[in-house]
């Protein structure tokens, strides 16, 4: 699609006769062009959308506005003014501790599939898909959550855990490999993801390994230490674990505080080659394949502390950590009460729980499932076609805006201008899901392996060492530079190494999205988040890549630090914002800010263009219609509208990559004019702002 032409206003006459006649007929043509905007923009303005989406978008939408009791910040919390009444709508479910407008679809989606697996009439009943799905459904309807000690292969992985010879360098790594098959992750994970600096090839990336606690913050804080050794405590003594549980918790301090910041971590890129890096598992398997780590120094720090462990607390530091990986999945009450209290992590009832199960474990069959039922799909196929196409539509919109703000920016010199616009041309995109995951076949070919074992926590391993095995299936193989990501999964993503966006049927769902939406509603919603993955492709992070996605510098110096200095201006503004009195971590969440704010920049410049009309009708305090801008900021606010708890979100803020959604909102706004104009803010309200293009 190509954008409203706009006059040229830089651009210089020629003198002379013949260019006078054309410099008249220019004029004519441009006086013309203005009264046709004029008329157009007229007829737009007080367009409204009359499809029933619209209007239950917009009466749920008016009913936030009119709840909310925070009007009065519109301008110095706009996120607060629209959610204030979000919250009072919806509820929060009682097992989660942060429930977005995400985790809304996400539950609509498992609420849709549980129908499916247990209405065996419906229309989609007879399909393989649904057969397979209902007869794994059942199998963990009725034994999830097991005792323990009613479970043979738990007590058959405990005996090979307790015999484990961890005295060597290798038989360690062939216990943090043990522990990687069955969903657990200590001293160190390895994981299989194209080479950032060769993404034709696939590598291995060697990554810290997770702790017990959600932070490495946390081991020094005393309620969570305490938490923690009381669940260390019942299992020595429920396991007859022979030792001390003080040792395991001064080991495991000891690898939180060798663990790198969560800073760190987000921008892996060493300057030294990685073999000369002091790894810690064997050189074998540096020898065959280009292993990547997330952070050399603790790779580093890993080796001297390991070489000064008994094998004693080694051995019982293996034993509690895959005990909570296998108890997680059990009914063990210490267990349940940690991860309440301590990862603010609640179990759901156990029909959910089976259905997050199989959707982990089996996404293409559960979003095939969900794609062949005709209640939500009643075209088949042609929906799907149609919103892909729609979808594409935009993006290209997008993908053309883009190009002319970063056309239009004074401070980069032409050559590396020419390189950022390059690689925005050649961003990629994959709406839905790959064609094989559309096939039903190849679905379930693909799921070959994993069908039923006798008991539930069998089948339950076997979808874990099967997804294993899948993932290391990829090494030695050239990077097919399709995306993984399953069809319903609701999220979207950009992909460094491949320069592609991905926009699966899972998130195109309402309120986000909906085919018969106009344009700017479609901007509000999904538009934001897709410009978001865009963005990506020159933030912090994404502008070390080139347009093929590996890491190289194709930046002139003197751009470079431009670039920089732009980034540190949202680093410092990000760091200001307090969530219950802690500070958001700018540095860590720079690369998320900088893409929500080019992001918000983009789409309100597309709805602008398109008059904001038709238009979703939202009615205001006084019962009249919002003007098309308020609107506009209106939808898209409230679609980052989240309950969460005050002891979760603080946790949140030590590691997230995003900063908390009231912060991402009212962040992004306070740096676009428009926003101000648009409510009229007063001067005390106004801010340094920050820009990038
Ligand atoms: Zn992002």
């Amino acid at each position: 699609m190509t954008l409203t032409p706009r006059p040229h206003p830089g651009r210089s006459v020629q003198r002379g006769t013949t260019s006078s006649r054309r410099l008249l007929a220019a004029l004519l043509l441009a006086v013309g062009y203005l009264a046709l905007v004029a008329t157009t923009a007229h007829a737009n303005k007080d367009q409204f959308c009359t499809a029933p989406v619209c209007q239950s978008a917009g009466d749920f939408l008016t009913r936030t506005v009119n709840m909310s009791r925070k009007r009065n910040e519109t301008c110095t919390n706009f996120h607060e003014s629209v959610c204030d009444g979000w919250r009072q709508l919806v509820d929060k479910p009682d097992h989660m501790s942060r429930f977005s407008v995400l985790a809304k679809i996400h539950r609509g989606h498992k609420a849709r599939l549980r129908g499916l697996v247990e209405d065996r009439g419906s229309s989609a009943a007879g399909t393989p898909a649904l057969k397979q799905l209902s007869t794994l459904y059942d199998q963990c309807v009725a034994n999830a959550f097991p005792d323990p000690e009613t479970v043979p292969e738990f007590k058959a992985a405990l005996a090979r855990w307790r015999a484990m010879d961890l005295s060597t360098p290798l038989g360690v790594h062939r216990a943090v490999l043990e522990g990687m098959k069955t969903g657990g992750n200590f001293l160190y994970g390895l994981t299989v993801d194209a080479n950032s600096r060769n993404s034709d090839e696939m590598a291995v990336w060697a990554k810290q390994g997770g702790l017990s606690l959600a932070s490495p913050k946390h081991y020094t804080d005393r309620k969570y230490r305490s938490l923690y050794l009381d669940l260390l405590q019942h299992l020595f003594a429920d396991f007859h674990l022979s030792g001390d549980a003080h040792a395991v918790l001064a080991f495991e301090t000891e690898i939180a505080r060798i663990s790198d910041s969560p800073t760190n971590l987000r921008n892996p890129y060493h300057s030294k080659p990685v073999t000369e890096a002091t790894p810690v598992f064997p050189a074998k398997l540096q020898a065959h394949y280009t292993v990547i780590m997330d952070s050399p120094a603790y790779f580093a720090s890993l080796k001297d502390l390991l070489a000064h462990t008994p094998t004693r607390t080694l051995k019982q530091y293996f034993l509690v950590r895959q005990l909570q990986a296998m108890l997680t999945h059990m009914h063990y009450q210490p267990m349940l009460d940690f991860r309440a209290k301590a990862l603010h992590m609640k179990p759901p009832p156990t029909e959910e729980y089976c259905l997050s199960v199989l959707d982990r474990y089996l996404p293409y069959l559960t979003s095939l499932a969900q794609l062949q039922d005709r209640d939500a799909y009643p075209g088949g196929k042609h929906d799907w076609v149609r919103m892909q196409t729609d979808v594409q539509d935009m993006v290209e919109r997008m993908r053309e805006t883009y190009l002319q703000v970063v056309r239009e920016s004074k401070w980069m010199s032409p050559a590396t201008k020419n390189t950022a616009l390059e690689k925005l041309a050649n961003v990629k995109l994959v709406v839905g899901g790959e064609p094989w995951m559309l096939d039903e076949q190849a679905v379930l070919e693909f799921y070959r392996a994993y069908s039923r074992r006798v008991s539930w926590y069998a089948t339950f391993m076997n979808f874990r060492i099967r997804d294993k095995i899948k993932t290391w299936r990829k090494l030695g193989a050239p990077n097919k530079r399709e995306s993984a990501t399953a069809p319903m999964v609701v999220n979207a993503f950009y992909s460094q190494p491949n320069n592609r966006i991905t926009v699966p049927f899972g998130i195109l769902q309402y309120p986000l999205y909906h085919v018969d939406y106009p344009l700017p509603m479609k901007l509000a919603g999904i538009g934001m988040i897709v410009a978001h993955e865009f963005t990506h492709a020159l933030d912090s992070r994404g502008r070390r890549y080139d347009l093929n996605g590996n890491l190289a510098n194709w930046w002139a110096d003197k751009d470079l630090e431009q670039f920089t200095q732009k980034s540190e201006c949202y680093v410092d503004q990000y760091n200001a914002f307090k969530i219950h009195g802690v500070s958001v971590n700018g540095r860590l969440t720079n690369a998320e800010n900088m893409a929500d704010n080019v992001a918000i920049t983009l789409i309100h410049r597309i709805a602008e263009q398109a008059l904001y009309s038709p238009r979703v009708r939202i009615l205001n305090e006084h019962g009249t219609p919002m003007p098309g801008a308020q609107a506009f900021f209106t939808a898209m606010a409230a679609n980052w509208c989240v309950h969460f708890d005050v002891e979760a979100q603080k946790t949140a803020l030590l590691h997230a990559v995003h900063a908390p959604s009231s912060t991402r909102v009212n962040g992004a706004l306070q740096n676009l004019p428009a926003f101000e104009k648009t409510f009229k803010c007063p001067k005390e309200t106004k801010r340094e702002r920050c820009t990038l293009w």
